[in-house]
């Protein structure tokens, strides 16, 4: 295999209710991101990037305001594809 791609996001969507997130304490997301895409904001929301998502289901797990963040599976090849080799 000369290139290996990792599909990464391509089905999986999230989005973060920033709405939310300002009434959150903990901002557990924040830490508990392995790609470190959950950015506190200064108004006490939150910036969140899916592009370079893992579909880990961390932040999911973590987040303890229940409808801050939601899934969606959308149909397509929408996401970032990695390249190396
Ligand atoms: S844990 Fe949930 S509610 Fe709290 S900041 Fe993160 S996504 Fe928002
Ligand atoms: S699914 Fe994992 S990589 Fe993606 S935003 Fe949540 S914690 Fe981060």
């Amino acid at each position: 295999m000369a290139t290996v791609e990792f599909r990464v996001g391509a089905r999986a969507h999230i989005v973060v209710d920033s709405d939310v997130c300002r009434s959150c304490t903990t901002k557990a997301c924040v830490s508990a991101c392995p790609a470190n895409l959950f950015a506190p904001t200064s108004d006490g929301g939150i910036l969140f990037n899916y592009e370079q998502c893992f579909e880990c289901g961390t932040c999911y797990m973590v987040c303890n305001s229940e409808g801050a963040i939601e899934w969606t599976y959308p149909d397509g090849g929408q996401g970032v594809v990695f390249r190396h080799g």
